[in-house]
């Protein structure tokens, strides 16, 4: 099989703080179409890892190639424009703003000649904003202010507002936190949709969830890689039960 099966090829990442590495020589490898699971204990280097992939933490040593970009030599800004997104823990949308706007100003900008921001209202991006608010699950609240939605459907905006930036990879911290039973099932459903067409990494503690979504799991110890591949095999992995049971 040829490298261009990955879209994401993590090697020997490595990133020290004050001599300490929080992520320690960590290899692996995202295909297309992968919801690829991080798990771990507390402080085991998972946001870490999505902040060196961001760029938003530089890393010491080892590289992180995104369809043939090296991301660690690439500004934060930059790499949100080669096609990955990042969505933190705490939603954070327009509370002001209809559900249809904070899509709306997400939506790629394009510059105009005098350089001033230009925003495109067509009937284009109208249709593209109707087609991720259904798949969000919000296409009966497009005119409603975000201060009114739940946690769950702020949750979701906030991936419809990545969503609509069109990234190849997305990464999300604990999408699930804070969620119904009802709005875990939905979410589950909703990254399904999303990995029909791109690849999203996760970082997730609710053992259920992952199995609903993970194509594979990487379980992180020490800012080393414990264990990787399919849900059942981590499961009966010892070095993973002594992780989580042996203390
Ligand atoms: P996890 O997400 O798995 O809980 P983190 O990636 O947040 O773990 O943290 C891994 C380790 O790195 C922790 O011990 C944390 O204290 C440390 N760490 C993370 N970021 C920094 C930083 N900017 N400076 C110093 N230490 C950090």
């Amino acid at each position: 099989l040829t490298e261009e099966r990955f879209l994401l090829k993590v090697e020997g990442l490595t990133v020290s703080f004050d001599g300490f590495k929080a992520v320690d020589d960590l290899s692996f490898y995202v295909e297309p179409n992968e919801c690829r699971v991080i798990i771990g204990p507390n402080g085991a280097g998972k946001t870490t890892v999505l902040d060196l992939i961001c760029g938003r933490t530089k890393a010491t040593d080892g590289s992180v190639k995104f369809k043939n970009q090296e991301l660690t030599k690439m500004r934060e800004d930059q790499i949100v424009h080669a096609g990955v997104g990042r969505k933190f823990q705490t939603p954070s949308v327009y509370e002001d703003l209809t559900v249809f706007e904070n899509l709306e100003i997400s939506y790629p900008k394009g510059y105009n000649v005098f350089g001033a921001l230009a925003f495109r209202r067509d009937a284009q991006v109208e249709s593209r904003i109707q087609e991720i608010a259904e798949t969000i699950f919000l296409d009966e609240v497009l005119t409603l202010k975000a201060a009114f939605l739940s946690h769950g459907q702020k949750q979701w905006l906030e991936i419809g507002m990545l969503l609509i930036q069109d990234p190849e990879l997305l990464m999300l911290d604990e999408p699930v936190a804070g969620m119904s039973v009802a709005e875990r099932k939905k979410t589950a459903e909703l990254l399904n949709r999303i990995i029909k067409d791109r690849s999203v990494i996760v970082i997730e503690h609710d053992m259920g969830f992952v199995e609903d979504i993970a194509t594979r799991v990487n379980v992180l110890h020490q800012g080393k890689m414990l264990s990787e591949g399919s849900m059942a095999h981590v499961q009966a992995d010892p070095k993973v039960i002594e992780v989580y049971l042996g203390h």
